[in-house]
């Protein structure tokens, strides 16, 4: 009995505070997280200019098409439909040749290739696998894989649509001629996908 009318009481209590907190947030200004914001100190070796961003975006982007050259044959098996199948298929050739085209790249601007950890799209493949284990295999799994491949293809238009700006701006035109290339391919790769999606598999996978 106690209990009973003690409990409305701590509810008013928590609510009152609740409430309280929401007026000094609001009067404060800001939130806790913009107050709390600073400004990031650079590391060593820090870019300094576009070009040596351009060098690490190229870095990036070259590490990133590499761990999907690994993972594509995994989504590829995993897919029932057969169009997704040969779509992935046919875009692993692709990315094989995206590859070989950072390659190009790097010797036109007379460095090395060299991949760096891209965490995007580590976080994007990771994102993919758990994707294929929360749905069964089917028109359901296929649609995740879908989502899964379509956010990855939407990294890369982001990527070398950006790396392509930096490469006019920088008058790179071999890196410029190349970078294009590889975006027309993304972007027609990821317009197949939506194809695949809406042809077929959304409905089926209802
Ligand atoms: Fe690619
Ligand atoms: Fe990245
Ligand atoms: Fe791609």
């Amino acid at each position: 009995m106690a209990t009973a009318t003690k409990s409305p009481a701590k509810k008013t209590t928590t609510k009152k505070v609740a409430e309280k907190k929401t007026t000094e947030k609001k009067t404060a200004g800001k939130s806790s997280a913009s107050a709390s914001a600073k400004k990031i100190p650079a590391k060593k070796g820090a870019a300094k200019e576009l070009k040596d961003l351009f060098e690490d975006g190229l870095k990036d982007i070259y590490w990133a098409e590499k761990a999907l050259a690994k993972a594509l044959p995994k989504m590829q098996k995993n897919a029932t439909s057969e169009k997704l199948k040969t779509a992935i298929a046919d875009h692993l050739m692709e990315t094989e040749k995206q590859i070989t085209r950072l390659e190009d790249c790097f010797a036109a601007l007379g460095k090395k290739a060299q991949a760096k950890k891209c965490d995007a799209m580590q976080g994007l493949l990771d994102e993919g696998k758990g994707i294929m284990e929360e749905t069964k295999p089917g028109s359901v799994r296929d649609a995740g894989i879908i989502s899964a491949a379509q956010k990855v293809e939407h990294y890369e238009i982001a990527t070398y649509g950006t790396l392509a700006a930096f490469a006019k701006v920088l008058k790179e035109k071999e890196c410029l001629s190349l970078l294009l290339k590889t975006l027309e391919e993304e972007k027609k790769c990821d317009e197949l996908l939506t194809k695949i999606a809406d042809t077929n598999l959304n409905e089926k996978a209802k």
